[in-house]
């Protein structure tokens, strides 16, 4: 804010704008590699809510890869998640990918790229099976398959953002999984476990996978992983590790990370799989801001300031989730003697970001900053009516402030023929 009762931002930036802050990633880092630590885990970064690939070298020295939507995605890891400067004994990062349903075009690029390949159903798993038998034979590499498992347990409220909701198309229900012949690996018959036969055997499925939390705490876990362990703990032994996707709000304050490692120390001890974890929000919660202008103030019921951002390119998530982003320096509708509505500057009715209230009246040309902004917003932007997009700036930690990215009319046309 610029106005007289309000801080002038540290570092005036172009708008919109977002800026990523480094020093909080790696409160976060900090967070989970403690948790994966303790835990004996590994965690991976979800790649969908936070590619801002400049921080990955950063990343990569706390967690252990990450997982990939698809191959976009995993050709970024592929690209950019490298620890090459680690001490430590392997700074190779693991890549993962989870898609709903893999191409045949896509497919053979990430058999060059990932390590740990996760299908959606028995049907592309078989469609994808002798490419991937051919792959390894040529390049006498093995790599680990997974099946996505739905374990029908739903702990939110559903709608958009609930896996386990009734007639759901993301991962295999118990009764439709193949226990009967399901050979997986065998932990019995194989010496190394999960390597598959040196005979050139038909790959196996060597894990599980189940991604059904959003922005929960660890007692949802808890009771996902009884419910998992109820319907799928018979084929365990025939698995050498398992993955409990996203929806982890580890780094939130009241997050009860001791019981995340309880539960996950518990399951390692009892079946003897690896365990792995791939958050997205929690790697960048709380670490960005979009910094936007007040273009202009127009009445209508009140008074609505108009910025040069919007919600429906920006900050997508406001109209999808729906929520309300908070401001600094703001206060819920109300609250504050001056009251705003705040509306983006597309032709959209609806791209009304929130309500919010000031100590003094705002005035065209105020900076309006929007929090927690890093998660699910650069990721998902798209260039409606034209908007520019916002570029994307890191504060570091050292205090100071790097544009990484700024777009233009070319970003635009770009996307267009
Ligand atoms: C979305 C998603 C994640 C990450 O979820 P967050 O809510 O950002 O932690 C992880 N795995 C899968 C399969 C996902 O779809």
């Amino acid at each position: 804010m610029q106005d007289k009762n309000t801080k002038k931002p540290k570092n005036a930036v172009k708008t919109p704008c977002y800026i990523i802050d480094e020093q909080q990633i790696i409160k976060n880092l900090q967070i989970l590699r403690d948790v994966a630590n303790r835990a004996g885990c590994k965690i991976l970064l979800a790649q969908k809510a936070f590619s801002a690939f400049a921080l990955y070298p950063l990343i990569g020295e706390y967690l252990d890869g990450t997982t990939a939507s698809g191959l976009h995605e995993a050709q970024l890891s592929h690209d950019y998640m490298k620890n090459e400067n680690s001490k430590k004994e392997n700074p190779k990062k693991e890549n993962h990918v989870f898609s709903v349903a893999y191409s045949d075009a896509e497919f053979a690029e990430i058999l060059q790229i990932c390590d740990y390949i996760i299908f959606n159903s028995f049907g592309q798993w078989e469609r994808f099976k002798q490419q991937i038998k051919a792959h390894e034979t040529a390049t006498n590499s093995k790599k680990n398959y997974g099946i996505r498992i739905n374990p029908e347990h739903s702990t939110q409220g559903g709608g958009i953002y609930d896996p386990c909701a009734t007639g759901s198309r993301l991962g295999v229900t118990a009764k439709n999984f193949p226990f009967a012949d399901f050979s997986g690996i065998s932990n019995i018959e194989n010496d190394e476990i999960g390597e598959n036969d040196e005979n050139g055997e038909t790959p196996k499925i060597t894990g599980l996978h189940f991604h059904t939390l959003c922005q929960q705490n660890s007692d949802a876990l808890e009771s996902t992983v009884k419910a998992f362990e109820e319907k799928f703990s018979q084929c365990f032994g025939k698995l050498k590790w398992v993955n409990f996707g996203g929806g982890h709000h580890i780094t939130r304050p009241n997050y009860d990370t001791e019981k995340l490692i309880s539960v996950i120390k518990n399951f390692r001890q009892k079946y003897n799989l690896a365990v792995y974890l791939e958050p997205g929000e929690a790697i960048a919660l709380n670490a960005g801001v979009l910094v936007s202008t007040v273009l202009d103030i127009i009445e209508n019921n009140g008074k609505i300031a108009i910025l040069d951002t919007s919600a429906t390119c920006h900050m997508p998530d406001v109209l999808e989730m729906p929520y309300r982003p908070e401001v600094t320096t703001a206060a819920p509708k109300g609250e504050k003697p001056h009251s705003y509505v705040f509306g983006g500057v597309t032709c959209l009715a609806g791209d009304i970001i929130g309500e919010y209230s000031f100590d003094q009246p705002l005035q065209i040309g105020d900076t309006v900053t929007f929090t927690d902004m890093a998660i699910y917003s650069m990721v998902k932007n798209n260039t409606f009516n034209g908007i520019n997009l916002p570029s994307i700036a890191l504060q570091r930690a050292n205090g100071t402030l790097a544009v990484l990215r700024e777009f233009g009319y070319q970003d635009f046309l770009g996307r267009l023929g």
